[in-house]
């Protein structure tokens, strides 16, 4: 059965810890955010798909194209078109439709507006023509997009988060396997998201490369994915030619710091998760080389701050945002207290996400 006129929307993610870990196989601690990505969609007789997306400026606002022609175009319609033609390939009966794309999570921002729009599009299009798809199902899709469509080979931790976490509990995942459980926060933590205006919106090849290190240095060590490097085997690494080797270190301990976050969280122990916080933003920042003077700027912002529990680069890298750890009830003073000083300082303008765990409050631009 097909229904007319659908709207559909699914959530950006913010990533507490476990960071380039999930196409090693390993750990990952994301949680919804309430910023969204929403499709109103109209079905059209014949192939035709005409897009329109209210974050994209003219004249690259509109895409359009037919079923069954889908050809990557370097555009964001590419996400779609990579919906569509994996969907028809699946064996999902498809027919033309309008869609109108809008989203208040900031694009190319560490925040997954990728997958965001993926998920809101895949539900769309299992409500309009009643399509067989469970959330993990669209999660799986998503992800293929990405890697054989638009050519970002990312791990599955962006739309398992979409499609399947919500903004008042974190979603624990072994990407190995793909089992998930719910982890709540502690009560008396406020969660901050600041993006610094920085994007990596053309950071694809510096992703790529970081992936395929990992594939060398798997080679060398003679495994399928570093996760099969236990945090008590880290001397194996050494062995490994530079920069492979930091890379991997990354990989190894970021897995047990995202171990360490679950424990310390079902502790209540919040000064604990915070150091993980710090070690992981060192981490990205100095052995697998993702982060940018700005994001380390922020985190030294907020490291000065007494009510901070521990900040760290969220997302990918090469840009982004960060996400910090503040005191229950501090966390608006201190998400204003440095936007204002990192303003100052680069020229870029920093725009607070979220500043307080209870509803993980939406905020508007700084
Ligand atoms: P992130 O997922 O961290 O925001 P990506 O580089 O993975 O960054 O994805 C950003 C790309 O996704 C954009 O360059 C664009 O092609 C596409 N995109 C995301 N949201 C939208 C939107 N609302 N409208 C059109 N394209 C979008
Ligand atoms: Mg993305």
């Amino acid at each position: 059965m097909t229904i007319k006129n659908v709207i559909a929307s699914a959530p950006g993610r913010v990533n507490l810890i476990g960071e380039h870990t999930d196409y090693n196989g390993g750990y990952v601690l994301p949680m919804a955010i309430p910023q969204r990505t929403t499709v109103s969609l109209k079905i059209l007789a014949g192939k035709q798909v005409r897009l329109r997306s209210r974050n994209m400026p003219e004249p690259a606002a509109a895409f359009n194209y037919e079923l069954g022609c889908e050809a990557r175009a370097g555009s964001w319609g590419d996400y779609i078109q990579g919906v569509t033609r994996l969907l028809a390939g699946e064996g999902h009966a498809l027919q033309g439709f309008e869609a109108h794309i809008s989203s208040d999570i900031p694009v190319g921002s560490g925040l997954s507006s990728s997958a965001a729009l993926e998920v809101s599009t895949m539900r769309a299009l299992r409500e309009a023509f009643g399509l067989a798809l469970d959330d993990l199902t669209i999660a799986r899709l998503g992800q293929r997009v990405e890697n054989e469509f638009v050519g970002a080979h990312v791990g599955i931790m962006d739309q398992m988060a979409s499609s399947l976490a919500n903004n008042s509990e974190a979603l624990f995942i072994d990407t190995l396997d793909l089992s998930y459980k719910s982890v709540r926060l502690p009560d008396d933590v406020d969660l901050v998201v600041v993006n610094s205006g920085v994007s990596h919106s053309n950071s694809n090849g510096d992703y790529n490369t970081r992936r395929s290190e990992c594939e060398q240095a798997c080679k060398i060590l003679g495994v399928k994915l570093l996760r099969e490097i236990a945090y008590g085997e880290l001397s194996r690494i050494e062995a490994l030619p530079e920069p492979l080797s930091r890379r991997a270190r990354h990989v190894v301990t970021e897995n047990e710091r995202v171990l360490q976050a679950v424990h310390a969280i079902s502790k209540g122990d919040l000064q604990g998760l915070g150091k993980l916080f710090y070690q992981s933003h060192q981490s990205m920042r100095d052995d697998y080389a993702v982060s940018v003077p700005e994001i380390d700027l922020l985190v030294e912002l907020a490291m000065a701050e007494p009510g901070v529990y521990g900040a760290r680069l969220t997302g990918g890298g090469f840009g982004g945002s960060i996400v910090l750890l503040a005191r229950l009830g501090a966390g608006a003073r201190i998400a204003e207290k440095i936007a204002d000083a990192y303003a100052k300082k680069v020229p870029y303008k920093p725009t607070i996400l979220v500043k307080g765990k209870g509803e993980l409050n939406a905020t508007e631009s700084h």
